[in-house]
């Protein structure tokens, strides 16, 4: 039926007994996503040039999974709802892949397949719920869905940070200062995005032995085990189980570059059977009943694009790791004001520092974030957005031609923005005080 335009009764707000759930909006606001795209608001994009990174130009997945993928629907059998904890193919075919590595073995039970990583740290958060005074520890910088969630289940956030000056590797006195006797867990993420470093066995060591001292869970999220290009070997906290339980998230989403296939899977390192008897199974059970199963077509594929995939699909990925990587650094020469303290071994980000005293006008990250979109069509993540401030993540999973875009709108931004070699001679005497600083 067509409106009335003389009809405002709707606009009278006052005789409607619903509203929307303002608590969802404090949880929200720390997503990236929110943050992310709020730098898109109030700026018109007005460089007339195509935003960067493009989804077209990131690395491509493998012929293998998409065939798996369409062979799971041609067969007809991945048509019905799945069990909750996942089907018994995929959960096995997770285990054997996990295996290898492992000195205590997963059996399929132990493996929960899930709507990729980010509902695995959904389910994680809402089973460690329930105490109304449980905190958990989280990294900074950090993946901002794991204070989304905790804040939105109600675990209180208790942060520790990661040391740019010892490779980003966990400061463990803060960490056992941090916790008390309410904290029930500590989020590691190895690989680490977005400071790009590998742990060594002996700091996962060191790690777990002090969790085990505090009395709490470690969960390490080793999504990115597929994308390590340096020396340092990557190492699954799994092989420290025996010493404290260790459950473990991953997914295909960043390994086969398919994020939106949306699957990825929790899994209980326990020979203990701490998990068990604490309630932890039980209640990440419940939750995995309380929410709709990943896609049956994506499950029913998993053993094949887990198995099938060759090789050298993951070489010639990090060999252009390894080429983007070099690149960058060299071109970030031309960019004084960030700065990268240690080459990238995994992942797919450059994590700069970013000094602001030798920018005109440019009061933080978010500042020359937000500037950089609307002047370059260029989107880097604020380092305010995981967490820390004045730095700023750069994505190089891409071709070398766009790579090179990438650098040459960062260095003709830099050129317009920068505090003027002229000024900066006159540093004592100039009024802008930030000058003195570049010294
Ligand atoms: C991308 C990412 C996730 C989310 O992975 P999905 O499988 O796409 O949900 C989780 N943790 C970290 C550290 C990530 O980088």
């Amino acid at each position: 039926m067509a409106s009335n335009s003389n009809d405002n009764r709707d606009t009278n707000e006052s005789i409607w007994r619903f509203k929307g759930n303002g608590a969802t909006s404090d949880a929200a606001a720390v997503t990236l996503r929110k943050l992310v795209f709020g730098m898109f608001k109030n700026c018109n994009l007005n460089s007339g040039k195509t935003i960067l990174p493009s989804t077209t130009k990131s690395f491509k997945t493998c012929p293998e999974a998409e065939e798996a993928v369409a062979a799971a629907v041609r067969s007809g059998m991945a048509n019905s709802y799945a069990p909750s904890p996942g089907i018994f193919n995929a959960r096995r075919a997770v285990a054997d892949y996990l295996n290898g590595d492992l000195p205590t073995k997963l059996s399929p039970e132990d493996v929960y397949i899930t709507g990729g990583c980010n509902q695995a740290i959904e389910i994680l958060m809402d089973s460690l719920a329930g105490n109304p005074s449980a905190n958990i520890l989280l990294p900074r910088p950090g993946y901002p869905h794991y204070d989304a969630r905790a804040v939105y289940s109600g675990v209180e956030v208790r942060k520790y940070d990661l040391l740019p000056e010892r490779d980003f590797e966990i400061d463990l006195n803060e960490l056992e200062a941090v916790a008390d006797e309410n904290t029930v867990a500590m989020v590691l993420i190895n690989p680490n995005n977005p400071c790009g470093n590998v742990y060594s066995y002996d700091h996962l060591n060191k790690v777990a032995e002090m969790a085990r001292k505090l009395g709490i869970m470690v969960i390490s999220d080793e999504v990115y085990d597929h994308v390590v290009f340096g020396d340092m070997p990557f190492v699954p906290m799994g092989i420290f189980a025996s010493i404290v339980p260790v459950i473990t998230l991953g997914s295909i989403s960043k390994g086969w570059v398919v994020p939106g296939w949306r699957i990825g899977w929790i899994t209980m390192n326990d020979p203990n059977g701490i998990f068990r008897s604490t309630g932890v199974v039980q209640a990440i059970e419940d939750c995995l009943d309380l929410t709709p199963q990943p896609s049956f077509i994506l499950q029913e594929a998993l053993p094949d694009i887990l198995e099938k995939t060759p090789k050298e699909f993951f070489a010639k990925k990090l060999k252009a790791m390894r080429r983007n990587v070099e690149l960058s650094c060299e071109r970030l020469k031309d960019i004084p004001c960030l700065s990268c303290l240690k080459k990238p071994e995994s992942c797919s980000y450059l994590w700069v520092k970013l000094d602001t005293s030798m920018l005109d006008n440019i009061k933080s990250d978010f500042d020359f974030c937000t500037k950089l979109v609307s002047e370059e069509s260029l989107v880097l993540v604020p380092g305010v957005a995981l967490g820390a401030k004045n730095w700023v993540r750069i994505s190089i999973g891409t071709e070398e031609s766009e790579l090179e875009e990438i650098f040459d709108r960062l260095k003709s931004f830099y050129g317009r923005h920068a505090i003027s070699k002229h000024s900066t001679k006159l540093n004592g005497y100039a009024n802008n005080q930030r000058v003195v600083s570049v010294i």
